[in-house]
């Protein structure tokens, strides 16, 4: 891919997201239900696409991750990504950075 057409795949993305944020945040009730009919199923999808690519393989190393002689140890930063924002209950208020980011990305309990 050349970098024009990085650069519009990554505008593009960012447009979406910011498009999907607004109407989270502005939108009324109706909107926000019809926007869960369909785009979490299509973010659901995404995820285990990305996921998917980051598997392991049978040395325990990320299958994307790395160059061609040392991939990376499973689980990678795709896989610590989906944890903190997809198991972590409420990552908004717990601090991201400083001596309590790890704390938060501890699995919540049952
Ligand atoms: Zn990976």
């Amino acid at each position: 891919m050349n970098e024009v057409l990085a650069s519009t795949l990554r505008k593009a993305v960012y447009e979406r997201l910011d498009y999907l944020d607004r109407l989270v945040n502005e939108a009324d009730l109706p909107s926000r239900a019809s926007l869960a009919d369909t785009e979490i199923a299509r973010l659901t999808a995404a995820w285990r696409s990305l996921l998917a690519n980051h598997e392991p393989d049978e040395r325990g190393r990320c299958r994307a991750c790395g160059g061609w002689r040392r991939r990376r140890p499973h689980p990678c930063s795709v896989w610590t990504t989906a944890h903190k924002n997809l198991i972590v209950v409420d990552t908004r208020s717990t601090p991201t950075t400083g001596r309590h980011a790890a704390a938060s990305c501890l699995p919540t309990a049952g």
